[in-house]
């Protein structure tokens, strides 16, 4: 409840200057918008998250996985997908508010057009009002069209190298069907940021109706309360709302992104006449506010079993992952017996075959020595060994094992390959069986 009081009443309000609070919402989230950008541009440029269509790639914390890496791929992708659930039925919409870059994006283009609005009232202010609109108007797009082509180059970056997409921008690629892909996203991000903006969170966002799904009666909310009747209807938390809404009508609007602006705006009012602000971040509808004294597990959002099994969740996935990437090997070799003949006699000996394949999956040139143990009086017939494996290549070939019949004592013997990189390192060992003519046996 709040006292509607006219607009005559209200404009008397004199309000004494105090300094601004400390720690305001706005000053933290734009802070945290300018830590999210750095974050948004140098994730793909350092690999650290790109889902290379390309090279058929998913780069991950520095990793370079193959798409066949199923298991790293499937742990990265859960956590991330739990992480969203997990952020999400904590703490409702704040990834919105606080780090979304079409957020983030909407919000400085405004302020900028804003800027340059007054910029230009002031310094041309003897100019006709439509004249400064369509100066205002010209350099603002002006600038938005080198910013957008900017944005979409980080954007795509998130799946195709940035090195291959700068050689298609400054080829001027229109030809291929990547290059119609960045000139499509060069013109959707122009239009976003001229024309669409934070509506872009109410319309095609869908993230804002999944929160509706995966918030409960504990979600982080921004609301208002008003027992004692203290609003005094400046309506400063409407007009600092770049959503355009009203937090006094419900805690529950679509459009709310639980920014807190409308929190800094009501402290600021009421604040200077000595009276404590009616919005505040409250743990669901009924819930205490955010921050109050209690055990810091329920002030990190840890408020029942749900949420406890969500963050198990998230840490099992995450173990899965960190252990999954600590096995991982660079180079990952292959070797499988060659059975469409069992085996070979030439000149008193006996050959096995074998196929063999090196990936190499890091970033540096590398090779693998191949060598026998456990067989005696064996040896290796390979083309060149050690085999030498480009970075992101795979090479695939054929090798023969031959020993004296004499020393074949068993159809059957086991034995191991040792596949040793190069550069050092335990090697991997292949079990493998040799096989042999039968009659030795009966010699
Ligand atoms: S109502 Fe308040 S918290 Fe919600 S979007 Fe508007 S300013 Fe942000
Ligand atoms: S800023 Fe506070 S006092 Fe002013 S209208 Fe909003 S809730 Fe009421």
């Amino acid at each position: 409840m709040y006292i509607i009081m006219p607009i005559s009443e209200a404009a008397k309000i004199r309000l004494p200057a105090l300094p601004p609070p400390r720690v305001t919402y706005h000053r933290l989230r734009k802070s945290i918008h300018f830590a999210c950008f750095l974050g948004f541009l140098a994730l793909p440029f350092f690999d650290w998250m790109r889902f290379d269509i390309p090279r058929q790639r998913f780069y991950f914390a520095g990793y370079e996985l193959w798409i066949n890496e199923f298991a790293i791929i499937f742990f990265a992708l859960m956590f991330l997908m739990f992480l969203i659930i997990g952020s999400s039925i904590a703490y409702g919409r704040v990834y919105c508010g606080y780090m979304c870059p079409q957020m983030i994006f909407s919000e400085a283009s405004i302020t900028f057009e804003n800027r340059l609005r007054r910029w230009i009232g002031k310094r041309w202010f003897d100019w006709p009002a439509a004249r400064r609109n369509l100066a205002v108007r010209a350099v603002f797009l002006a600038v938005l069209a080198p910013v957008s082509v900017f944005l979409a180059f980080a954007f795509i970056s998130y799946f195709v190298a940035p090195r291959d997409l700068l050689q298609r921008l400054l080829a001027l690629d229109m030809h291929t069907a990547g290059g119609v892909a960045g000139a499509a996203v060069t013109l959707i991000t122009f239009l976003d940021f001229t024309l669409l903006r934070q509506r872009f969170c109410t319309t095609v966002c869908p993230y804002g109706y999944l929160q509706g799904i995966l918030g409960d009666h504990n979600t982080l909310l921004v609301h208002y309360r008003d027992e004692g009747r203290q609003c005094v209807a400046c309506k400063k938390c409407v007009r600092v709302c770049h959503m355009g809404i009203d937090i006094r009508q419900s805690p529950f609007q679509i459009e709310c992104v639980h920014c807190g602006e409308c929190i800094d705006a009501c402290v600021d009012v009421l604040g200077r006449m000595g009276k404590k602000g009616l919005i505040h971040y409250t743990w669901g509808e009924q819930g205490g506010e955010a921050g109050a004294h209690e055990p810091w597990l329920r002030r990190l959002g840890l408020r029942d079993a749900k949420r406890v099994i969500v963050l198990l969740l998230l840490a099992c996935y995450g173990c899965g992952l960190f252990v999954a990437l600590s096995m991982r090997r660079a180079v990952l070799v292959q070797i499988s017996p060659e059975r469409a003949s069992l085996y070979r006699i030439d000149s008193s000996q006996v050959f096995n075959k074998f196929r063999f394949s090196i990936a190499n999956r890091g970033g540096q040139r590398s090779a693998v020595i191949f060598s026998l143990d456990q067989l005696q009086a064996a040896s290796l017939a390979i083309p060149e060994n050690p085999v030498a494996v480009e970075a992101g290549k795979t090479v695939q070939g054929e090798f023969e094992i031959s020993r004296p019949l004499a020393t074949a004592a068993q159809e059957v013997e086991h034995f191991r390959i040792l596949a040793s990189p190069v550069t050092g390192g335990s090697p991997d060992t292949f079990p493998m069986t040799f096989l042999s003519p039968p009659q030795r046996s009966s010699q």
